[in-house]
């Protein structure tokens, strides 16, 4: 187990608890440091749910599922 401090490709920066081989570790870190942290890919889901709902005339979401950019929560 070691933490890690990780600049992701979003820009936003988070520490996480990785596990495993080195190897598997270095892969890890390598992937989370291209793409997004999970707080903007969720927020990046929620825009594109609420586009997909605005153009077939549902309801918008909202409560936890509304997330704003770098995870925070809108109400
Ligand atoms: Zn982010």
């Amino acid at each position: 187990m070691a933490m890690y401090k990780v600049l992701h490709g979003c820009g936003c920066t988070h520490v996480h608890d990785l596990h495993g081989p080195r190897k598997d570790r270095e892969a890890a870190l390598t992937w989370m440091r291209r793409n997004d942290c999970w707080f903007c890919e969720i927020a990046s889901l929620a825009v594109v749910a609420t586009a997909a709902a605005r153009e077939h005339g549902r309801p918008e979401l909202s409560g936890s599922a509304a997330v704003g950019r770098h995870g925070k929560l809108t109400p």
